[in-house]
């Protein structure tokens, strides 16, 4: 089967399991525009499940996975919820490993799932970061024990992870907006940035990508500094399609999170607010910019870290999450049938 046909297939089953097709959140300013894709819209709340999904869809449409293995995936949040999730609805079991330091709630939202979840301690999560590299490690030391059991998308190298974005993200974006400038995505695996690279610069290819990468002494879950984490294969590999970079650090993040919880009564993870602020950054360079990027998750599994950090009263996190389901009325709508 053709990558057209395969994903186009699964691009179909991602829509009818409510997995794609989030809004839009337009943020204006005098120089400039922002368009975020809420991704926490998606059924299991974070923009991992297109990866997982089509991750999943395609190791099991060209035979990789079948029922008697089991799925073993290393993440330090959303993938592993997405992963865990969509096994289990689709009749498959996971095991996950996941940095101790995630948050709490991003830990009982994998035991929630009924799937095995063994949390990672290393140098790094004693000290409060989230480095996934241990993780990976106990992962590959597990695989080595019965190696024929296990199925490791590795999203670190899985194409899928790449073309999901390709196929389902890009589309959708264009579908509803003109005139972008940039693509500004913080990253993670890559999956999303190269998969946005490889859409963008096939069939628009004058709009610029930049990658936000977070400093080497970040917190922020879910991106990853490329000096003191392993480069993922789906970065080296696609190196080329991204223009230029950017650096966002944790407290850029907090005022990110801060300033659209003011602007917009949205409460975001900290990657969004990471990659809201390297937008303003690129804005403030090339005034009269039109910007997309991608708000990751909500704010809803960072409450113990949010409240006791100090970025957001309980109050007003308990107040604003109460509306995190509710599409904010200017957001831009994806939800047609047909993108
Ligand atoms: N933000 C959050 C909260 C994430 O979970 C992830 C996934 N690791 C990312 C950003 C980065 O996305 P990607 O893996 O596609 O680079």
């Amino acid at each position: 089967m053709d990558d057209n046909t395969l994903y186009g297939e699964i691009l179909e089953e991602a829509y009818a399991t409510g997995i794609g097709r989030t809004p839009v959140l337009p943020v204006s300013y005098p120089n400039g525009e922002i368009f975020a894709k809420m991704e926490w819209f998606n059924q299991f709340r974070s923009v991992k499940d297109r990866a997982a999904f089509f991750m999943l869809k395609s190791a099991e449409k060209t035979g990789v996975l079948t029922k008697d293995k089991r799925i073993i995936e290393a993440s330090s949040g959303n993938t592993g919820i997405a992963i865990a999730n969509i096994a289990r609805l689709l009749g498959y079991h996971a095991e996950l490993y996941v940095p101790a330091s995630s948050s709490p709630e991003t830990i009982a939202r994998l035991k929630e799932t009924g799937n095995a979840i063994i949390e990672v301690e290393d140098e790094n999560s004693r000290r409060g970061k989230i480095n996934i590299d241990a993780s990976i490690r106990r992962l590959k030391e597990r695989i080595s024990e019965d190696p024929a059991r296990f199925v490791n998308f590795d999203q670190y190298s899985n194409r899928a992870n790449t073309l999901g974005h390709f196929y389902s993200t890009g589309p959708e974006i264009t579908s509803v907006l003109d005139k972008i400038t940039h693509v500004v995505v913080g990253i993670g695996t890559g999956g999303t940035v190269t998969g946005l690279a490889k859409y963008f610069k096939t069939f628009y290819p004058w709009v610029k990508i930049v990658a936000a990468e977070p400093s080497a002494d970040h917190h922020i879950q879910g991106l990853k500094n490329l000096s003191v984490s392993a480069v993922p294969d789906l970065i080296r590999e696609n190196r080329s399609l991204i223009d230029s970079w950017i650096t966002v650090d944790d407290s850029d993040a907090r005022e990110g999170v801060k300033e659209l919880m003011e602007l917009k009564s949205v409460i975001v993870g900290f990657s969004s607010g990471a990659n809201f602020m390297a937008c303003r950054k690129l804005m403030a360079e090339e005034p009269g910019s039109r910007i997309l990027t991608i708000f990751p998750d909500s704010a809803e599994k960072y409450r113990s870290v949010y409240t006791s950090t100090g970025v957001i009263r309980e109050e007003v996190f308990d107040t604003l999450s109460a509306n995190i389901n509710t599409v904010p009325d200017d957001a831009i709508l994806c939800d047609f049938s047909d993108p």
